[in-house]
């Protein structure tokens, strides 16, 4: 690791003002660090600032930017009313981790793209114009959707991907006034610059997140990774379903590690959305969500196993 300078802000215009990298949890910078992946001159410490509160917002609520993954999973109005969040983020890192990420460092994750985390590799998001080592290399878990020549990395995390079934909005302070932008928003496709993640500007800091009001029905979290816990997603399927009188009255979904950031698709709500539920409409839903999609080799069996988990998903939560 490189030596830097160390120093803590006291309150929000000194993380807007700040010539520095900004450091919270820490928990995929520092590791960044290590790998000399990010090599910033100065980091500014902000858990100093306030924003680690979770406030009622309307009929929502507000999530600090500062607010720990382990107090958002546990807050119990978040447990009872926005149960997606809380089983997303418990399907995340481990104990230890989820105490020290926050709401605004995990939407800033990066890539676990082994290449990107690899100095000695072509990178185009590491290093503009070198090149992509993941194409025609080992791509086990990456994106079979909305890739470009550029970059097929994933977006790796849970909690933006229920963040994003929900319909949460981030919130960002700049020299400006604060602005909002929905989650699904936030995150952007690679095309030919994936050096670029989100919408954050230089100068910009997010302050929190928003959820709008509780959507009753099934709240379901499905995580398919290679063990149990303590990895990252093949693919995940967020969904937030609401039957009445035999019917899919209500239906929010999301999916994770299927491309460069968590995927929503409006047209597979309003397909299933007044339906009867049966296998064939579950395949309908699949087909416009893997409508688009391209395998690179090693990470073809996402096509087929995403048709099955988002099946399982609609099957669990209408009861078909
Ligand atoms: Fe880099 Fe993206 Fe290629 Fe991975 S997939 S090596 S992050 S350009």
């Amino acid at each position: 690791m490189r030596a830097f300078d160390y120093t803590r802000a006291s309150a929000l215009p000194d993380a807007v003002a700040a010539d520095a990298k900004l450091i919270a949890g820490g928990t995929n910078l520092l590791d960044l660090m290590k790998l000399e992946v990010e090599t910033p001159d100065s980091l500014l410490d902000i858990n100093r600032i306030g924003l680690d509160l979770i406030e009622p917002e309307g009929d929502g609520l507000r999530i600090g930017a500062l607010v720990t993954n382990s107090d958002c999973a546990a807050d119990p109005r978040i447990r009872k009313d926005w149960p997606l969040l809380s089983k997303a983020i418990l399907a995340g890192a481990s104990p230890q981790l989820r105490n020290k990420a926050t709401t605004g460092g995990n939407l800033c994750q990066r890539t676990r793209c082994g290449y990107f985390m690899d100095n000695r590799s072509a990178c185009n998001k590491r290093q503009p114009g070198s090149g992509c080592a993941a194409m025609g290399g080992f791509n086990r878990i990456h994106a079979i959707l909305g890739a470009s020549d550029a970059c097929i990395a994933t977006y790796p995390g849970d909690m933006a991907v229920a963040l994003s079934a929900l319909d949460a909005h981030v919130v960002i302070a700049g020299s400006g006034d604060a602005r909002t932008v929905r989650v699904r928003d936030f995150h952007v496709l690679p095309g030919d610059k994936p050096q670029f993640e989100n919408v954050l500007q230089k100068g910009e800091v997010i302050t929190g997140v928003t959820l709008p009001a509780p959507v009753k029905g099934q709240h379901i979290y499905r995580k398919v990774r290679d063990r149990a816990s303590y990895a990252f997603a093949l693919l995940s399927v967020a969904a937030v379903i609401r039957m009445d009188q035999g019917r899919i009255a209500h239906a929010q979904l999301a999916f994770g590690s299927l491309a460069h950031k968590p995927w929503h698709d409006p047209r597979i709500e309003e397909l299933l959305t007044g339906e009867t539920p049966s296998t064939a409409l579950f395949d309908k839903a699949s087909d416009l969500l893997l409508e688009n999609a391209q395998g690179h080799g090693a990470n073809d069996f996402k096509i087929p196993l995403a048709r099955r988990t988002l099946a399982a998903v609609l099957a669990e939560a209408t009861g078909v």
